[in-house]
């Protein structure tokens, strides 16, 4: 039996199509290579802006054959266009076996046992072993590298940003014990992991109270897993702005192995568009932390996502955007056009900014932070920098830049690379 896995979206969203891939793994299921070797196939979507919907959707339909091929193959939707659209996908596209919602993923092992068994009686097994089935560490499926393992901390989104479809489909936040977070980081650094990827939604406004009362922050958390041995690093995404205080710079400054790069959401630089948008600080504020962040963990590069085109935005507004980039200067950003979603706040205003408005503001935003992103390429010529194998010659600085190297190729060792030049955003370089 063979099983492919598409996951769409987020780290997160890829980190899930691990956790749904678990129980067909723990049943016998083997990674296939494509669609058309597997017998089950996971789609794992996502929802956030219109395109990724689309693309979904497109993938759905595009499996219709491939399951009037062979009927008793299996074909499980998921995730968060999933819970956005569940009801219509089932009745529009009946060639679907399961579709779970990104909010029933705790259910799921259920859900999948039964759409299973009538398949695959030849597999039953009993339900406890089933339930259990967490995705193995380095599980080729899915996620690229052995060497950094995914570990989702929590789940959902506390906060009602006007534009934002993900607390709609993920529900309110929910965070696991720290103790579980230990033993899943513990038994993946025993696997082999090398560096741990946190995972949540607004990962850093994690907190648990532990079995001796006592409330543990995400700086703690960041320490602790820090310390499990074997961990040679420790990333997180995606952090709030809001929960980046003092405790969590200092926590990133002490700890050697936390990486030294943040993505820093700042989606707007107009004052007036960030209160619309309900983000819950200034422009001003915005850039104080991002420079307390600079000040306290020197050499830390920051990251950033931008909207443009939100509704109502005007010239005056793009130029405050314009302007806090320019301020902030990012190792990189992600930069969308403002895509209305169904039930936001947001999209009950008219989308009045014209298509070719928004083409034209992303354009001139992609080439400012275009800039600064070859900036930073450039300056590493000449340097060394530590980085960890992740597939064999290509990998990640500590400081989140992508790097391929001449080299022996040791997935999961921290090597030094001497950057020799750079192509298509990555570092280029030679072992030393
Ligand atoms: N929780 C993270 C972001 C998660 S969504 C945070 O708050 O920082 C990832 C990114 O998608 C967002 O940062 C935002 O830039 C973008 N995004 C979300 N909804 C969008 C929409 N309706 N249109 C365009 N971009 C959107
Ligand atoms: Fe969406 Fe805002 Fe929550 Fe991020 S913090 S997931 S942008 S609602």
């Amino acid at each position: 039996m063979r099983l492919f896995v598409v996951s769409l979206g987020c780290q997160m969203s890829v980190a899930d199509g691990g956790e749904l891939a678990a129980p067909l793994l723990a049943r016998g299921f083997r990674p296939a290579a494509a669609p058309e070797d597997a017998d089950a196939v996971i789609l794992n979507t996502c929802t956030v802006r219109q395109h990724a919907e689309d693309k979904a959707l497109s993938l759905i339909g595009r499996l219709r054959p491939w399951k009037e091929e062979r009927p008793e193959r299996v074909l499980i939707v998921a995730g968060c266009a999933a819970e956005r659209l569940g009801e219509w996908i089932r009745g529009r596209f009946p060639h679907v076996d399961l579709v779970v919602g990104a909010k029933s993923i705790d259910d799921y092992p259920r859900l999948v046992e039964s759409a299973l068994a009538s398949r695959f009686d030849a597999l039953r097994e009993s339900r406890e072993a089933f339930a259990d089935g967490t995705a193995a560490p380095g599980d080729p499926i899915g996620w690229p590298s052995p060497a950094v393992a995914p570990l989702t901390i929590m789940r959902g989104c506390n906060y009602s940003c006007s534009y934002c479809i993900v607390p709609a489909v993920r529900g309110r936040e929910s965070y696991r014990a720290l103790e579980a977070v230990l033993a899943e980081a513990r038994e993946k650094a025993a696997a082999g992991a090398r560096e741990i990827l946190l995972l949540g939604q607004t990962v850093n406004s994690w907190r648990a109270r532990g079995p001796d009362g006592i409330e543990r922050r995400f700086p703690d958390l960041l320490r602790a897993v820090a310390a499990v041995p074997g961990v040679a690093r420790v990333r997180f995404e995606s952090p709030h702005p809001f929960f980046l205080d003092d405790a969590l710079v200092a926590a990133i400054a002490e700890t050697p192995a936390a990486g030294l790069h943040l993505h820093l959401p700042a989606q707007s630089g107009s004052d007036r568009l960030l209160s619309r948008m309900r983000r819950n600080y200034t422009a001003a504020s915005f850039l104080e932390k991002a420079g307390r962040l600079r000040a306290g963990v020197p050499g830390i590069e920051v990251s950033t996502d931008i909207i443009v085109g939100f509704p109502s935005e005007t010239d005056e507004d793009f130029a405050r955007t314009l302007d806090l980039v320019e301020r902030l200067r990012p190792a990189w950003a992600y930069t969308f056009k403002y895509s209305p979603r169904e039930g936001t706040d947001a999209a009950a205003a008219p989308d009045d900014v014209p298509a070719a408005v928004k083409e034209e503001r992303l354009a001139r935003l992609n080439a400012v932070c275009d800039s600064f992103a070859e900036a930073a390429l450039d300056a590493r010529i000449g340097r060394t920098v530590e980085v960890l194998d992740e597939n064999g010659g290509y990998g990640r600085t500590r400081d989140g830049f992508r790097a391929r190297w001449d080299g022996p190729a040791q997935p999961g060792r921290l090597r030094t690379v001497r950057v020799t030049g750079k192509s298509k955003r990555t570092l280029r370089g030679e072992c030393t």
